[in-house]
């Protein structure tokens, strides 16, 4: 905290992993003497530079780009790109931190790493995100590399913008290689990247409901955002016989109380993909519920919760009234949208509640399997790149239990998977010495 004194949502991830860590470090000296702790709190480096680009108009704006390599313990550096007005050096260094740990997880060889820029895609035409990409990639090439670092998307870089890039880094490399992951299928990408943070929520959440003997059919699920996370969730979910009730984006969110269709899920998807347009446009053509600058949470009546927007989106208010609105699961699409005294809230209700770390690593693993075939120079079936997806999903998970089951039989899903992580991570700098 004296450290890093403006940094509050970076200090947030630190101390929910400490915190979870803690018996585990004090029961063995040789992570004290190592001085593990204070080592993996500070990242490895960060690249911040200046990203200068032209509009439509012609003229000149300047925005700030960086990037956090956070711990290649176990593997190159990776992680996403983030492009939001928000974005800044606290966002990216928990992000990157909370990477290094979940990357941990998948049974992958990746480090962890995250960058981005407080330029924000929306309202931009094609060209000048293209200009924008190239601009970015032009400081940034000179770091990354398929076996240094890899990059992939993340809020506001979706396939466009990583194609952007990856051609840019092509270009600035002279080399062809899988530098970046989530590109297109035609130059690299892995079929069922664009699905798997979704897709693997709802694996991971199939593995929770087990444990209770409970199964995932005519459930209501409330769903927040509606970008590459919230839209895969929900078509898997959709396809389980569940019922997607809300989604949003960040101007307001939706409430259709009998769920989506499946028409309307397209409707959406197109909405935010080639339109670009807002969730309150659905609103206006299927007549439904639209609650103006206002999360789910407090709107819906649920069984599950999945939060696939943004960070500290729920917070203790939102948590109490889900669970006083019948949910008994949450399972995080995006990372750590649920603040400290929500996760206390669950926790004490003793529902099902599985952090971001867990439930949303099958986007991460679906990009280390994109690295193998980039590597082998070859391409796997959807249905075998799928298997592996649910596979490495329920390894998390039984991790997970492993780490985390408490005395009364609860999962403290939080704890099993800081724990789970760290080990391997502290292992890893241990056995490769003091670098
Ligand atoms: P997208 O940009 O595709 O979608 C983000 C969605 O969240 C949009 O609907 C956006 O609304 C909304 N949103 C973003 N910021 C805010 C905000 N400050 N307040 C309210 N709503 C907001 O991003 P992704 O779906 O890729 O990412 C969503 C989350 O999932 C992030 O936390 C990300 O870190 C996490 N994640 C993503 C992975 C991936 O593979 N893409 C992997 C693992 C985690 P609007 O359109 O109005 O901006």
């Amino acid at each position: 905290k004296r450290r890093f004194p403006n940094e509050p949502e970076y200090i947030q991830a630190v101390e929910e992993v400490l915190t979870s860590i803690e018996d585990v470090y004090n029961e063995n000296p040789e992570f004290e003497r190592y001085n593990l702790i204070e080592r993996l709190c500070i990242p490895d480096r960060i690249f911040a530079f200046r990203v200068s680009w032209v509009d439509d108009k012609g003229k000149v704006h300047n925005n700030m780009g960086y990037r956090v390599q956070h711990n290649n313990a176990i593997g190159p550096y990776k992680g996403g790109i983030r492009f939001h007005s928000s974005v800044n050096l606290s966002i990216l260094k928990f992000l990157a931190f909370e990477q290094t740990f979940k990357n941990s997880l998948t049974t992958l060889a990746m480090g962890g790493a995250k960058g981005g820029s407080d330029f924000s895609p929306r309202g931009k035409s094609d060209m000048e995100v293209m200009r924008f990409c190239q601009a970015f990639i032009q400081e940034l090439w000179r770091q990354i590399g398929p076996d240094t670092d890899v990059p992939a998307g993340d809020i506001g870089v979706g396939g466009r913008e990583v194609g952007y890039m990856f051609g840019e880094y092509k270009k600035m490399a002279r080399e062809f290689t899988g530098t970046f992951t989530g590109k297109g299928y035609e130059f690299g990408g892995s079929l069922i990247r664009p699905e798997a943070t979704g897709y693997g929520n709802v694996y991971f959440l199939l593995e929770m409901l087990k444990t209770r003997g409970l199964s995932i059919e005519g459930k209501r699920v409330a769903i927040s955002g509606s970008g590459n996370v919230a839209t895969y969730t929900a078509e898997k979910l959709l396809s389980l016989g569940a019922k997607v009730v809300s989604m949003s984006d960040s101007d307001g969110s939706i409430y259709v109380p009998d769920g989506l269709s499946q028409e309307q899920l397209d409707y959406i998807f197109k909405l935010k993909n080639i339109y670009r347009g807002r969730i309150r446009e659905f609103a206006e053509e299927y007549e439904c519920q639209y609650f103006e600058g206002e999360r789910p949470w407090q709107h819906v009546a649920c069984d599950i919760a999945m939060p696939s927007a943004t960070q500290n989106e729920i917070d203790g208010d939102d948590a109490r009234a889900l669970i006083a609105n019948g949910c008994i699961a949450v399972s995080e699409g995006a990372n750590m949208p649920s603040t400290p005294d929500a996760i206390r809230e669950f926790q004490k209700a003793r529902i099902l509640y599985a952090p971001g770390k867990a439930a949303n690593a099958g986007g991460v693993s679906v990009s280390g399997l994109e690295m193998a075939q980039n590597s082998q120079k070859l391409s796997w079936s959807a249905e075998e790149v799928d298997r592996k997806l649910q596979d490495i999903m329920t390894e998390i998970h039984k991790q997970c239990v492993k780490y985390g089951t408490e005395e009364d039989g609860y999962i403290n899903y939080v704890r099993g998977a800081n724990v789970a992580g760290f080990m391997k991570v502290a292992r890893a700098m241990m056995a490769q010495g003091v670098l």
